[in-house]
């Protein structure tokens, strides 16, 4: 049996592991000991990740649509197709009516090969990805106040924290070895504070859980810094020397006494108080967060907020501290990083900036880069629902489950002249596609993915592709050459190799400094060793920033009507869209079907019993889910997984935008439950 070292392609821990290949299949996985996150422990999705490979219902030939069905074609018609359209589009409306959407599924290499097509080869800067969905308010947030939008510190930092501060973060669940080192941590003696409205699995090592309402982090942050504040236990020093804003930022804690903030969070302020000192007397103390604090129309606000906690008691800089965004998908870090954002090219240099435009204008041998601004995910979908954008090219991914108010993102879809879908399965995307381009899965290609600590680590080729499917980086070479721009990269390493030319926090990183165990960004020349954690002496900007953030209610507030708040997230056992883990055996026998969180009080009034049909109701629409009475979602709150189109949770959320950073308020919007009939 041949063994081959590879990333996992689901969370954005990046766990190491040997795919095991006999005849040419991937038959088995197991860990790798040596790797510094794996370190010989896999959760069960990476146990089980050979499994989806192997599917049946992988796609293996091109398809395009004709009298209303997707038939096999061969390549060459599905790409004349494919090039006669966007072209004629092009001709016709112009670059801005075509739209790209990447992939946090895919590579480093096929992300920058997806924006250079939009931007040199197509003509705009239509390019995003689904970051937009989950951390586009950290890449906000995080570069408006250190200069740089990451995970501050590593993964294996967490175990040797004496506090935790851990919001809007189901880690054991959503980052299963990142989950491992907090539970590590609390065996060697380290305090855990839970600032989360569900009682997740960590709640039980919490030396302290707060279960503020959903949408009140701001609030809540505000009052555990002026408890700091008033009881004089910040870091005057590094404020001094290390930060800029004070003042300003200061003034607005005076509106945060703690009866005030408990009235708006529910939170009983003795336990603020507790959280604060905690919190801020520990040397060691780290804060980690998800995208229960990032998804929301306050979503760059909330960042923000916890980066003036940091600042305010000195914890960010040095080992065991920080702020720890968890990235979600295998690369979603690295898909940011390579620019597949419509304000920024590789390595997050701003495409307005004229010097760097020109930068890329010789690297790419063009005239110019498109000089108008992107549109958004959701931008896109809104455009096409109202005729502006005419054509989209999607690759790996899946708005009709993942997007916020699934009804309006089909409209959407339906409207366009031409959806190209670009995918390893006949998702709920692509079956509304006029062509769909078989791509390949993790095992059947080279590349890197970046972890959600930075980490660049290689995926190696273990199989074949499955029929005539390509990898995604040749298909978007064949693309580029029907718009009339060479790419002709021989292997993604040649793609790596132009990615450092042009790009500072990634010109050290070349395969073959990969081999081992990766290297972690800003890794500027080929000496440099990689970076453990950031702003060492300096921020990114120079001076850390202290933004004054006020308390903003979500967009869509409970009333008589809807009186339940709806929140939304993940679970163990699936993964996004469920496109690979509900084709995995074992997950799915696990976890066959969607459910709503009820709590027993409010299932009693509403005479629900755990395991009965209801409908959840939202201004945007219903869905029939199985009821799951439990104490996990606090009284008036209910909570559903969005993996499961068969009860698909974004068919009720809301699409509303945090003005700064465009993402979706996901966590938040009003619902009522009723029993079905
Ligand atoms: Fe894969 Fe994340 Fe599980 Fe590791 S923790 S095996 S990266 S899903």
């Amino acid at each position: 049996m041949k063994k081959v070292l590879t990333t996992c392609t689901y969370c954005g821990c990046g766990c190491n592991f040997y795919l095991q290949v006999r005849d040419g299949e991937v038959v088995g996985v197991y860990p790798s000991k040596k790797h510094p996150i794996s370190q010989g422990i896999l959760c069960v999705k990476g146990w089980n990740v050979h499994e989806f490979i192997n599917h049946p219902a992988r796609l293996k030939t091109p398809l395009v649509k004709k009298n209303g069905a997707l038939v096999p074609v061969g390549w060459d018609e599905a790409l004349s197709v494919v090039g006669e359209k966007l072209n004629t589009i092009r001709r016709q409306t112009g670059p801005d009516s075509l739209g790209f959407l990447s992939s946090a599924k895919c590579t480093n290499e096929e992300n920058y090969l997806m924006m250079k097509l939009a931007r040199a080869a197509c003509g705009t800067n239509n390019v995003d990805h689904c970051a937009r969905l989950c951390h586009a308010s950290t890449v906000a947030g995080l570069a408006l106040a250190f200069g740089s939008g990451a995970m501050t510190n590593s993964i294996n930092e967490v175990e040797d924290c004496d506090v935790l501060l851990i919001t809007g973060s189901n880690t054991t669940e959503q980052h299963p070895a990142t989950g491992n080192r907090i539970i590590r941590a609390y065996d060697k003696g380290a305090k855990i504070i839970i600032a989360d409205p569900r009682e997740i699995p960590l709640a039980k090592y919490a030396a302290l859980h707060m279960r503020q309402r959903p949408g009140t982090d701001i609030a809540l942050f505000n009052g555990m810094m002026k408890v700091i504040v008033d009881e004089n236990l910040l870091d005057k020093e590094y404020i001094e020397m290390r930060t800029e804003g004070f003042e300003e930022f200061r003034k607005v804690l005076a509106r945060y006494p703690l009866e005030q903030v408990e009235k708006i969070t529910n939170v009983p302020a003795a336990d603020i108080k507790k959280a604060a000192r905690l919190y801020a007397s520990s040397k060691k103390a780290s804060i980690i967060y998800s995208m229960g604090i990032t998804q929301h129309t306050t979503g760059t606000d909330n960042v923000l907020t916890l980066a003036n906690l940091v600042l305010l008691t000195g914890h960010v800089g040095f080992p065991h501290t920080g702020i720890n965004p968890l990235r979600g998908q295998n690369n979603v870090q690295g898909a940011c990083d390579m620019g597949a954002l419509p304000n920024v090219l590789s390595g997050y240099q701003a495409w307005a900036n004229e010097e760097l435009r020109k930068k890329f204008e010789k690297a790419w041998a063009i005239e110019k880069l498109p000089d108008k601004m992107g549109l958004t995910v959701v931008e896109m979908i809104n455009a096409a629902a109202k005729g502006e954008l005419k054509a989209l090219y999607i690759m790996g991914e899946n708005p009709m489950l993942s997007d916020p108010n699934i009804t309006h993102v089909e409209e959407g879809l339906r409207k366009l002249e031409f959806l190209v879908v670009q995918d390893i399965f006949l998702t709920e995307t692509a079956q509304l596609a006029d062509v769909v381009l078989p791509g390949t899965s993790f095992a059947e290609k080279d590349g890197t993915f970046t972890n959600t600590e930075r980490r660049v680590q290689r995926i190696r080729k273990s199989v074949d592709p499955v029929g005539q499917s390509l990898p995604d980086w040749q298909i978007l070479q064949k693309i580029a050459k029907l718009l009339g721009y060479k790419m002709d990269y021989g292997s993604p390493a040649k793609i790596m190799e132009e990615i450092a030319s042009v790009t500072p926090i990634y010109g050290g990183i070349f395969y073959d400094r990969l081999e081992e165990f990766g290297l972690q960004w800003p890794c500027p020349k080929r000496e440099h060793p990689g970076t453990k954690f950031l702003h060492r002496e300096a921020f990114s900007r120079g001076k850390g920033k202290f933004s004054p953030i006020d308390h903003l209610p979500p967009a869509e507030e409970t009333d008589r009507e809807y009186p339940f708040t709806l929140t939304t997230g993940r679970m163990y056992f699936h993964f996004h869209t469920g496109t690979m883990t509900r084709k995995t055996s074992q997950l799915h026998r696990e976890h066959p079907e969607g459910f709503v969180e009820v709590n027993p009080a409010d299932a009693k009034e509403l005479g629900i019993r755990s395991g009965c049909f209801v409908k959840v109701i939202t201004r945007r629409g219903s869905i029939n889910i199985r009821a799951q009475v439990s104490t996990i979602v606090p009284g008036k709150t209910i909570f559903i997984p969005f993996h499961f189109r068969e009860a698909a949770a974004n068919i009720l959320t809301n699409d509303a935008l945090d003005p700064k950073s465009k993402i979706p308020e996901f966590k938040v919007c009003a619902a009522k439950v009723e029993v079905s009939q």
